[in-house]
């Protein structure tokens, strides 16, 4: 946020009662308190096994308020919430998949995806009203949990979208200012890559990383493809992920060609277990061969035969989410598939932001002499420290270093965003 809204937030802020006050601190401190969590866990499977974190570093309560008010105040300002005062009962559920209209919603009672349920759960088809269709790219995703009205007199329709936990976005192609959220509350973003057909990029990797820590997902990286080279050669090209590994990513290496039946995702299915996530990543490395080695029954059209789809009849626009069952005694997982995603950029990000997105800097700000430390030119800098001493591989540092220009050289995002295309296109 830019320093004039921050003072207009900082203002409307005073302005409320105190209870409402009250709670929007109360909010805000659990989730920042999560996301401290999420980045000690983190850190801790870092560094050599050395333990790391746990020591407080700047990240004032006041911005976690500041943001929450921000999405309060943006959904208060849709016409949804006039429905507020009507005496219906609403109900309350998951959105499992979403077209430009509609919202296929699972109702709470039945959104335990491990209740012993005789029928199986059925979601809701919820008309989207006329102002949240216009804005559903970035209003309402799968993953959201939404509040409906019942179905007494025409359709359901969605009424309010609950504040999220975790975001998975990018910009919006035509106005990079605008976010486009493709899923919401998701626990885990995959990157999938694969060792040859395409070659590991992974500069690639870094684009990704940056966008999943500014939505609050924890990343982790899937290789796929193993089986098209020699161990010898599988080794030596995984070594590009040390850095990522070092950083405290988990790596899950993975085969799933679908046309020798070659499948082992066990290591996958192990990171996913209880979560839900979304497989994000180059056309062609493999995410729908993935997602069907994970759970046959999903029946993603793979290569060719999709591809014919997108240039032929758009079927592609929606996103839905799918339940990947307990198998083998490890825990099932929900994965959001999100069709649309071409490729990820740097949002709206502000430098100052670009700090909290590399965990392993994070958990060093501390150290650093000054507290705004961009780890670029300051003296006394724990993160340069730590890259001269090996702890912190080279690359990681340079990629922020180049990421840190390139935002505050003040492009618009469009065009720093190097695009992720399909490589035929
Ligand atoms: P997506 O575009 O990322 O969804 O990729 P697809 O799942 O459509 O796969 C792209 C191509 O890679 C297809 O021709 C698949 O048959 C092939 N493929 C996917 N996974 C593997 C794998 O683990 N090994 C091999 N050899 N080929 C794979
Ligand atoms: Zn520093």
């Amino acid at each position: 946020m830019n320093p004039k809204q921050r003072r207009e937030l900082e203002d409307a802020l005073e302005a409320l009662p105190k209870r409402e006050r009250d709670r929007l601190f109360d909010e805000a401190r659990r989730q920042r308190s999560d996301a401290q969590k999420r980045r000690r866990t983190k850190a801790r499977e870092t560094v050599d096994g050395e333990r790391v974190g746990g020591k407080s570093r700047p990240d004032p309560l006041i911005d976690w308020v500041l943001r929450l008010l921000a999405e309060e105040r943006k959904r208060a300002h849709t016409p949804e919430t006039a429905h507020h005062d009507t005496p219906q009962t609403l109900t309350e559920g998951l959105v499992v998949a979403l077209t430009r209209r509609w919202a296929e919603i699972l109702p709470d009672a039945s959104s335990d995806p491990d209740a012993p349920s005789p029928a199986p759960p059925v979601p809701v088809g919820c008309r989207l009203s006329a102002d949240l269709a216009a804005r559903q790219q970035s209003d309402i995703a799968v993953g959201d949990r939404a509040v409906f009205t019942p179905d007494t007199d025409g359709d359901p329709e969605v009424v309010r979208v609950l504040p999220r936990r975790t975001a998975l976005s990018r910009p919006d192609p035509r106005d990079p200012r605008t976010e486009r959220v493709v899923a919401a509350n998701i626990d885990a973003v995959v990157i999938v890559v694969s060792v040859v057909s395409p070659p590991l990029h992974p500069r690639l990797i870094d684009r990704y990383l940056v966008a999943i820590e500014h939505g609050g997902a924890h990343p982790i990286i899937a290789v796929n493809k193993a089986d098209l080279l020699s161990p010898e050669d599988l080794a030596r090209e995984l070594t590009k992920l040390d850095p990522y590994r070092a950083a405290g990513i988990p790596v899950a290496v993975c085969r799933a060609n679908p046309q020798t039946g070659k499948k082992d995702v066990t290591a996958l299915r192990t990171l996913l277990a209880d979560t839900t996530c979304a497989l994000v990543g180059h056309s062609g490395v493999g995410k729908s061969s993935l997602a069907n080695a994970l759970h046959p029954a999903l029946g993603l059209e793979v290569g060719e035969l999709r591809e014919q789809d997108q240039r032929g009849r758009h079927t592609t626009t929606a996103s839905s989410m799918h339940r990947i069952p307990a198998q083998d005694g490890q825990s099932g997982f929900r994965v959001i598939d999100t069709p649309g995603v071409r490729y990820f950029g740097l949002a709206d990000i502000t430098p100052d932001e670009l700090r909290w997105m590399f965990p392993e800097f994070v958990d060093l700000l501390w150290q650093c002499k000054f507290t705004d430390c961009t780890h670029d030119h300051e003296p006394d800098c724990a993160v340069k420290a730590a890259v001269q001493g090996g702890r912190i591989p080279a690359v990681r540092h340079q990629t922020y270093l180049r990421l840190l220009e390139e935002l505050r050289t003040g492009k618009p995002p469009g065009e720093i965003t190097e695009r992720i295309r399909p490589p035929r296109e």
